[in-house]
């Protein structure tokens, strides 16, 4: 990768700015698209991120940060390297970064969906020269069905599991599905209870200004009693252990991109499967990049090689931006 941004051993780097993009070695100014562990990491001198993602960064980098923050809509300068932020869809606060330096545009995209879900913000294409794009989920086989589809299913296993007197778990990401399951599913069927990580988050983003339907930490104090008939969130890393034996008799779920992999369903041994991702699909992927206009695209995360072969079947320019971590499974805490 050459031109206003390139890659180096610490992350993907502007030298015009002197500025990196969530980079995963400590660096003097690391501009961070979300707050996912995996492109937000603890060490750097000073952050540069939108401004929804002030609370959560504190929260899992600490709270003495030299954080800066911009709103969408503004700009700011590095060096003559105009910096602005957009909408990524991905979770609350996720943020494409564009930079422009004497009329040549890059925009990175950090992770991002397509689809609208109605909590995270509306993914806006931006138009560029060169576009770095994710591509988690960048096969044929991955092709999401609409969220209020998947969300009907699950209102349909939880009011089940309810009608039994059954408690319903459900594994989501602590950041991001979480909320999204939360600000979707149907808070008539019962009550929404979520583990000790997902009200952490909960918490942080209602401080950044989101609005949370109601949700209860599901707390040492709280009577078992009052679990049948509830949804409880919780990441998977809950599933097995002494803290679950609270809600039986219970149903577990889990909700990922990944369920749409039989196999890795199967080892996860978390119950039943619900396919939702907040990352795009194939389609979607697509969709993004026709509409950025760039003619040249380097991909990063997760299918790689066989998108970059796939872009330049299309015509397009394109690389490969190597990660020292890989895909969503990361994210899962
Ligand atoms: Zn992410
Ligand atoms: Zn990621």
């Amino acid at each position: 990768m050459k031109g206003l941004l390139t890659y180096t051993d610490s992350g993907i780097y502007c030298p015009q700015g002197d500025f990196f993009i969530d980079p995963w070695k400590p660096v003097g100014k690391a501009l961070i698209t979300h707050a996912h562990a995996d492109h937000a990491r603890p060490g750097h001198q000073s952050y540069l991120a939108q401004t929804l993602n002030k609370e959560i960064l504190k929260l899992r980098l600490g709270a003495d940060i030299r954080l800066e923050l911009l709103n969408y809509g503004s700009s700011t300068s590095i060096n003559g390297v105009n910096i602005s932020f957009h909408p990524a869809g991905h979770i609350w606060g996720s943020s494409q970064i564009r930079l422009e330096y004497k009329g040549e545009v890059w925009v990175a995209s950090g992770d991002y969906k397509v689809e609208n879900d109605g909590f995270s913000g509306a993914f806006e294409p931006v138009k560029c020269h060169t576009f770095i794009t994710e591509t988690t989920f960048g096969l044929p086989v991955f092709k999401w069905k609409p969220q209020s589809e998947v969300i009907a299913q699950i209102n349909d296993w939880w009011r089940a599991n309810a009608a039994e007197g059954k408690t319903s778990v459900l594994c989501a990401y602590a950041l991001g599905k979480a909320q999204r399951i939360l600000h979707n599913i149907d808070h008539l069927i019962g009550k929404v209870f979520v583990q000790g990580a997902v009200a952490n988050v909960n918490q942080a983003l209602e401080r950044d200004g989101a609005k949370l339907p109601s949700w209860v930490y599901a707390s040492p104090e709280i009577d078992k009693k009052e679990y049948p008939g509830s949804l409880v969130i919780t990441p998977s890393s809950s599933v097995g252990t002494s803290w679950m034996r609270k809600f039986q008799p219970y149903e577990v779920a889990t909700v990922s991109g990944w369920m749409q992999i039989r196999g890795i369903k199967r080892r996860r041994n978390s119950g039943q499967g619900f396919v939702m991702s907040d990352h795009a699909d194939w389609d979607g992927l697509n969709q993004a990049i026709v509409d950025t206009g760039a003619d040249r695209v380097y991909v990063t995360h997760g299918y790689t090689d066989v998108f970059r072969k796939w872009l330049e079947q299309q015509g397009l320019e394109a690389g490969i931006v190597e990660t020292k971590f890989e895909g969503e499974v990361l994210e899962n805490q």
